[in-house]
């Protein structure tokens, strides 16, 4: 039973949880208390002074993120000394490094400078510019500004608690204190993984984004909620837009899936995308691609449609494949036009345990991780720091794979495929165990793992972005290109660097490409119809624990490009079908075939 305690805060009583700080208490009562070195998702440090309140009966003033609530007691949030402990704090802070706000990148963003109006810090009290700091710009996608650096911590704790890479620390003493990175390094040169969550908690303009440096603070931007698309765990983000262009990528704290986390593809590396962009569709005509209108692209693919049987007829669905497209395939090509020869350009992994799945959450609370067959470092980087966060805690890992894996180096034990019997003998000494597998596994292996099933909570793996949709609507009957007259391949925003895919297709067949960007794939076809990328278009994906996630539209997309399902409506009403879609219809088919 939860024991309640009753305290007062600035003369209001509330009833709250014994042992929570005072801090949280007064957040729970909506009475503010200002604070710098905390973060709600970082542990306290105590160490700004910042959220100091007095306590009746202590002699000193307290920190309110650590000092916890007893009954009975009596807190002043905003008393004249403690008003006046604050101000002296920021006195200090303004004094230590070089803030003149005028000319940094976070000026009107920036929580110092909040505090500095809120308690009127209009002069410098302290001689101040006494030392000069560097500015380390040699990592590829954020500046670290010493000179801004008020030495709150929180990038060394986020790096540490959150994302589990330990790059971050204090460098030298005193006055002399610095935030480095691996001892001395220069970040560029660092073992920074890139995840941006350090940039993402600095409450000041020490870490900034190079790529929206200067192009403006969060007043004069917009903020939409979506979800990032580059692998099959649908990281909550928030897209940061000005004037129809996006300059940045946040974690969104609130996504119960990665709680405000995400890895360098998630943030930086889709800003980053130099892929030269289809944005018309385009008909061979006479050997060569030729821009045409939408209306004649559809119109041409009915026909081509019409002129061919079903049995003729080949569909390859994209790893990046919305959950409203996946469905029109099925209720169109399968079910409308007879297609059977469907297939997904990503291999999806075997359903080994009858059981339902679990979350990832639950890596937390276990205490053997098998990772069988796929890598999350490399490919679901967010699942990475989870494993990498249960294992600073103490859970022990085991990797189980034939390839060169990236979370072998944290692992107690790794074993190739054929010795997975080593590791299911430990896992199966093992209060909690948890395992985490991928399309890699062997047969031999998936019965290995069985003898495990009624003790484990597991996640299967998928290696493409919404394998989980495609294998729950049926879409992977096997799709042979051999023989076939018309191929629909829905590439999206996929690479698609080599020709493999396009060596398979015969010479003669029409070959319809939808994808974002150009690839030797769309070099081959016959008709390429554009298709807009993450950022421009409403849809959504079903992630490996089976969450259905919104990707919603920040900006316009490029030139005459749709998002793949509609694209697909189009054909459906010129081949007289009309299917009705919606989030909802798509989504509801998906969940209930998981
Ligand atoms: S980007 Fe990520 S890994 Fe690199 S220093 Fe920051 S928190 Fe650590
Ligand atoms: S770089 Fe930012 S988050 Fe890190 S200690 Fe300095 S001010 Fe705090
Ligand atoms: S872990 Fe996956 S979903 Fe999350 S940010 Fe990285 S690529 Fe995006």
């Amino acid at each position: 039973m939860t024991t309640m305690v009753t305290i007062t805060i600035d003369g209001q009583e509330i009833s709250v949880k014994a042992g929570i700080t005072v801090l949280q208490a007064a957040r729970e009562a909506d009475i503010y208390i200002p604070t710098l070195c905390e973060h709600p998702a970082l542990s306290p440090a105590g160490a700004c002074r910042i959220c100091v309140v007095e306590v009746l009966g202590q002699r000193n003033l307290q920190s309110s993120c650590t000092f916890p609530v007893t009954d009975g007691m009596k807190i002043e949030t905003e008393s004249k000394r403690v008003v006046g402990a604050r101000k002296l704090v920021l006195d200090m802070i303004f004094s230590e490094r070089n803030h003149f706000c005028p000319y940094c990148e976070m000026s009107g963003s920036c929580e110092l400078q909040d505090m500095g109006y809120r308690y009127r810090v209009d002069h410098w009290v302290f001689p101040t510019y006494t030392k000069a700091y560097p500015l380390d710009a040699s990592h590829k996608y954020y500046l670290m500004e010493h000179n801004r650096c008020i030495l709150c911590g929180r990038c060394i704790r986020a790096c540490n608690e959150l994302v589990a890479n330990h790059t971050l620390g204090l460098g030298q003493r005193g006055s002399k204190s610095v935030v480095s990175a691996d001892g001395s390094n220069p970040l560029g040169e660092s073992s920074c993984i890139s995840c941006g969550t350090c940039v993402q908690v600095c409450p000041t303009g020490a870490l900034f984004y190079k790529r929206s440096a200067f192009m403006g603070k969060d007043s004069l931007t917009e903020k939409i909620k979506s979800t990032c698309n580059r692998c099959s765990i649908g990281c909550g983000t928030e897209v940061i837009t000005r004037g129809g262009n996006v300059l940045r990528i946040m974690g969104d704290w609130e996504a119960p899936v990665n709680r405000g986390l995400l890895c360098r593809m998630g943030r930086f590396d889709l800003l980053y995308d130099n892929r030269r962009r289809i944005t018309a569709p385009l008909l061979r005509t006479e050997g060569k691609l030729e821009e045409i209108s939408w209306e004649k692209a559809i119109q041409t693919l009915a026909r081509q449609i019409g002129a061919v049987k079903g049995s003729e007829i080949g569909v390859l669905a994209g790893s990046y494949s919305s959950n409203e497209a996946l469905y029109l395939i099925k209720k169109l090509f399968n079910q409308e036009l007879k297609v059977s020869n469907i297939g997904l350009t990503n291999a999806p992994a075997p359903r080994v345990f009858a059981k339902a799945q679990g979350k990832l959450d639950n890596i937390a609370e276990s205490d053997i991780i098998l990772v069988v067959g796929c890598d999350p470092l490399k490919d679901q980087p967010v699942i990475s720091f989870i494993i990498k966060r249960a294992v600073d805690k103490g859970a022990r890992l085991i990797v189980v794979d034939d390839k060169e894996n990236g979370l072998a180096p944290f692992a107690f034990m790794t074993v190739g495929m054929a010795d997975i019997g080593k590791a299911v003998e430990v896992a199966g000494r093992a209060n909690s165990p948890f395992v985490l597998y991928g399309a890699d596994i062997t047969k031999a292996a998936e019965e290995a793992l069985k003898k495990l099933e009624d003790k484990i909570k597991y996640v299967r793996v998928e290696s493409g972005v919404n394998t989980v949709a495609a294998t729950a609507l049926g879409l992977n009957n096997g799709y042979n290109p051999a023989a076939l007259k018309l191929i629909y391949v829905l590439l999206g925003e996929q690479k698609c660097e080599d020709d493999d895919l396009s060596r398979t297709i015969s010479k003669n067949a029409f070959v319809v490409v939808q994808a974002s960007y150009s690839s030797p794939l769309t070099e081959r076809a016959d008709l390429v119809l554009p298709a807009a990328i993450w950022s421009e278009h409403n849809s959504t994906l079903t992630n490996i624990e089976g969450r259905v996630q919104k990707i919603t539209k920040a900006v316009e997309p490029a030139g005459r490009s749709k998002a793949d399902w509609e694209a697909l409506k189009l054909l459906s009403i010129e081949l007289g079908k009309n299917i009705a879609v919606s989030e909802d219809k798509a989504s509801a088919e998906v969940i209930k075939s998981l």
